[in-house]
Parts: structure tokens; sequence; C-alpha cells
């Protein structure tokens, strides 16, 4: 039976009602102790960021949070008409060359949030009216997550969370959010790892994507609307098509569709465009211009420095990094996106996220 629409499902309730509030101390203290050596995503830099150190994601003991407002341009599904109460971590694990929002999740726009702050954010946010909290990138801030998480719950949370991932998770911070997540939603970028190292600096990224989105099943299982078609829980899988790699888009569905479920959710996403290191002409102009000269600092320092000297003989970073990225620095064309979505239906998937 089709699971939209469930009336059952309107009767769902967030999952961490069903924890005992020993259980969630536990989960806040575990959280704590696992910012020492940190390993709360496959990075495993092991970094003591509780003492103050900072790994590859350039957060230490606090997340920054570039804003936190209820978002009406996510899935209807999540939006509804009140809202996705999102609240948007800076920084990233990942390092996509493509990225949009790179000025947060590469410069790390936003202000540190204590648990308690963080707490409140949500506890606003439902008071707003929104239908659910949206994590946006969390995959860093596990334990961050966590600790307010526990204390919003305390502090009377009712609403489902959304764990809204690249997909490059740890299996353990996953585990530690079973019971306090109710919809995951990962985005499944790449399906080979030559592909994961040149556009995210993370050639890992498919095992690791496909480790993370098999658990989420686990634990959530297929996407669940109520019959006003807002989600309750399950996972909904993301997928931005790249101009040029069809075959990898096939793959992935493929994979859901055999080896998670074909009930899986799915958005087949048509927003990409050239951005950050693909197209530097791209620079947002909310940007000061001193973070302007620090990103373009960091572009610099993600060259190798052999390529560098070559590089300037040739004409400098913006020429190289132009022809590096070529084959992206354009938008899918329009027979890309549908033979996406009918590579998806052949694969056997049929649930397709606000398609007519
Ligand atoms: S969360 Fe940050 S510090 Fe921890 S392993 Fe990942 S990148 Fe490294």
């Amino acid at each position: 039976m089709a699971p939209e629409g469930d009336r059952e499902a309107q009767a769902i309730q967030p999952r961490y009602l069903g924890l005992a509030r020993a259980e969630l101390s536990a989960r806040a203290r575990t959280a704590r102790s696992l910012m020492r050596a940190c390993r709360s995503c496959p990075r495993a830099c092991g970094v003591d960021r509780a003492g103050g150190e900072v790994g590859t994601c350039g957060t230490a003991r606090l997340a920054i949070v570039d804003a936190a407002f209820p978002h009406r341009g996510e899935e209807s599904c999540l939006s509804g008409w009140r809202g996705s109460g999102t609240i948007f971590f800076a920084h990233c694990n990942l390092e996509c060359v493509f990225c949009q929002n790179w000025e947060i999740s590469q410069i790390g726009v936003g202000r540190e949030y204590a648990a308690d702050e963080l707490a409140s954010a949500m506890l606003r946010l439902q008071l707003e009216g929104c239908h659910n909290i949206n994590l946006v990138t969390p995959e860093h801030v596990v334990p961050q997550v966590v600790e307010g998480l526990v204390a919003a719950i305390g502090a009377g949370l009712r609403l489902p969370v959304v764990y809204n991932t690249s997909a490059y998770d740890a299996l353990d911070s996953l585990r530690l959010l079973d019971g306090l997540i109710d919809i995951y939603m990962p985005d499944f970028k790449f399906w080979e790892r030559d592909t994961a190292a040149r556009l995210c600096g993370a050639a890992d990224y498919p095992d690791r994507a496909r480790e993370a989105i098999a658990e989420m099943h686990r634990q959530v299982g297929p996407l669940l609307l109520d019959d006003q078609g807002i989600a309750r829980r399950g996972v909904l899988v993301r997928h931005l098509v790249l101009p040029g790699h069809l075959a990898e888009s096939a793959a992935i569905f493929r994979w859901l569709a055999c080896e998670v479920s074909p009930a899986t959710y799915v958005n087949v996403m048509d927003q990409y465009r050239p951005a950050y290191r693909v197209r530097r002409a791209s620079v947002p102009r909310r940007l000061a211009k001193d973070a302007a000269e620090e990103a373009d600092d960091r572009a610099e320092d993600l060259v190798d420095p052999a390529d560098r000297s070559a590089d300037r003989a040739a004409g400098g970073l913006a020429g190289r990094q132009a022809d590096e990225f070529r084959d992206i620095a354009r938008r899918p064309r329009g027979e890309e996106l549908c033979a996406a979505r009918a590579a998806a239906r052949a694969a056997g998937l049929w649930r397709f996220a606000d398609e007519g």
C-alpha cells in the first residue's frame, strides 16, 4: 500500500518522546565525549575539539550557525504552509567545488551557538508554527546537535526533527542520533570515487554515503506523509543532477531501488549551476571584501603547491580552475534532466518529491 497520505501517519509522534530522561542525558554525555579525539564524521581528524582544536570542518567546541528561520522553499512535504524550521550550520566536512552556499560552508559565516542557544532557536521556530526542525549541514556538529536537542526536548520541543545532510556521515554519529531524528534527508551526490575526490575532496564519499543511507533507512524506513502531505518520519533522498554525469545518477538510483527500497522518496533536483570554484565570477554580493579575499586565499590553499608555479605560468588560478572544471561549468540541459528522471523510474523508484 502506498505510504503517502497515510492517516495513521497523522498520529506519529517524534521518536525522541519515547526516550527516557536518563537516556537523553546519557546521549548528551556521550556527545560531549565524542569531541575529544574527534571522529564525529568520516574525516576522523582525531583533534580535541572540546579543548579548542579545529579539524577539517573548521568547527571547535561550539557549532556556528549562519541563520535560523522558517524556510518556505524546501520540499513541499517539509515546508508545508508554515515553513520548515531551518537551522543552517556554518562550515562543512566536504569541499564541493560547486557549492552555492560556499560563504557559509567554506568561510563559516555565522556565530557560535552554545547548546542552550541552539535549544532556544528550536523552541522559537516551534512557537512560530514551523512544521519541523530542519538541521542543515549537521554532519560535523552532531555532538553539538545532540546537546542542543536534549536541552530543547527537556524544555518542550514537540516537532519532528529533520537531519539534512550531504550523507558524508559517520556511522557512530548516526547511531547516537537513533531515536532523536525523525526524518533523514541525505543528498547522495556522486557514485564514483574519482568524481568524489575531484569534486568534493573525499574519495570515500560514495562508500560512506551508501553506509549512511542504509543506516538511516534501518532507523526510520521509507518516508511517511500525513493526510495533509506533511512528512512525519522516514528517509527522503536528494540527488542533484550534474551536467554530463548521467551514468552516476543512474547508478545511484539503481542502488536506492535495489539495496534500500523502491519506495524510497526521491527528489531529483535540477538546481545545479556553476558556482564557487567552478565559476569564480559568481562571488555573492553579500560577501564583504575581506571575506572574498579570504575565500581567494582558501581556494588557493586547495591547489596542490606543485601545481601552483605551472598554474601561474599558464595564466593564474582562475584560468586553471576554469579548465579543471570546464566539464561542469554549465547547467544541465533539459534532456539530461529528463534522462535522469527516466533513469530513476527505470530503476524502479516511484515516489518523487513535488511532481505534478
Ligand atoms: S567533525 Fe570536524 S574535527 Fe571531527 S572528524 Fe569531522 S572534520 Fe574532523
